[in-house]
């Protein structure tokens, strides 16, 4: 059974913050999108601080996005978890997969793979990350491990019914390594994670735990049925959805938000300078972050809202009609 057949009964969804700097318009959208889908729904709504990263990470930013999220009513149904302490979870949860065979330890450094691209001929493209030539697959081959990843190549992903009897009827193989999925927002989605990420880290060579198995975990133990977040993160979606079939957790429903571009026409995020948002006006700000979602205006006559919480009501009815939201 999946998290998402449970929804219709129950519905528990995670806005889940980097604390690398205040919310900027982007994030702020990102945050209504999940509250407003978990009100809709009449479920719980969780905030989870990921700072894994520990390097990218600003001293005192988790709590100014507490209170960001506060001062525009956006208020947890449970107290915040913060990722840094639950390392312990993580460790538990490689080493099911080191025991399944899924994790293997590797040795290479970004320049040994940037080499072996490089010998085989492979152009990069600017800021594209290469997928992982899998050169520690089989074994270290003497080196030291550096980081520990995972063997995306040969985890055959399950295949929704529908896309099995069809692979049947046509070649009677279903020898597939891409995973569909489906999002609410954007539909049906694929990916061939092995092509085009590689094995990817699980545990970095500096000793911090990866995003992808920390995002996992966590969504798993805080019982997670409907992740919404920014739409930079949908690529994100299958390796996490092989994590979950790996580590035989239920897989959530998946809706990715619109993005917010900058003058540059670039999305908006902490890296490209987006500028904290000026909560003097909250009401200005959701109302912004609304129209990103397609949501409407509010009504300036009567019944014209009254404050934040009008409004929010306002909005978990429009996107009720607009998301399907109501199971
Ligand atoms: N921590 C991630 C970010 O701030 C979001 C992760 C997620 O929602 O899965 O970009």
């Amino acid at each position: 059974m999946t998290a998402a057949d449970g929804a219709a009964l129950r519905y528990v969804g995670r806005f889940a913050p980097s604390p690398t700097g205040p919310l900027h318009a982007g994030s702020l959208v990102a945050a209504l999108a999940s509250w407003l889908d978990a009100r809709a729904h009449h479920g719980s709504w969780l905030v989870r601080i990921e700072d894994v990263d520990t390097p990218r990470c600003v001293p005192g930013a988790d709590e100014v996005i507490l209170q960001q999220l506060a001062t525009c009513g956006l208020l947890p149904d449970a107290p915040a978890q913060w990722q840094s302490r639950r390392g312990e979870r993580y460790h538990q949860a490689l080493d099911q997969l080191v025991v399944k065979g899924h994790a293997y330890p590797c040795a290479c450094s970004r320049k040994d793979i940037e080499n072996v691209h490089a010998a085989r001929g492979h152009a990069r493209e600017r800021h594209a990350a290469l997928p992982y030539p899998g050169t520690c697959r089989h074994g270290l081959q003497g080196r030291a491990a550096r980081s520990w990843r995972f063997n995306a190549t040969d985890f055959k992903p399950k295949q929704p019914p529908a896309l099995i009897h069809k692979a049947q009827a046509a070649t009677n193989l279903i020898a597939n390594s891409i995973v569909h999925w489906q999002d609410r927002r954007l539909g049906a989605q694929q990916q061939n994670v092995a092509d085009t990420v590689g094995d990817f880290v699980l545990r970095r060579a500096d000793g911090l735990w990866a995003y992808q198995l920390a995002v996992v975990v966590d969504d798993a133990d805080q019982g997670i049925t409907d992740v919404v977040r920014g739409e930079d993160l949908a690529d994100n979606t299958p390796r996490q959805i092989l994590l979950q079939q790996a580590l035989g957790l239920p897989t959530p429903r998946y809706l990715h938000t619109p993005l917010v571009c900058g003058d540059n026409g670039e999305k908006l995020s902490k890296q490209n300078g987006a500028r904290a948002l000026d909560l003097t006006e909250p009401l200005q700000a959701l109302a912004s972050a609304a129209q990103v979602l397609g949501l409407p205006a509010l009504p300036a006559e009567h019944p014209h809202p009254q404050g934040l919480p009008d409004a929010l009501a306002y909005w978990v009815t429009a996107w009720r009609r607009n998301y399907n939201g109501a199971p």
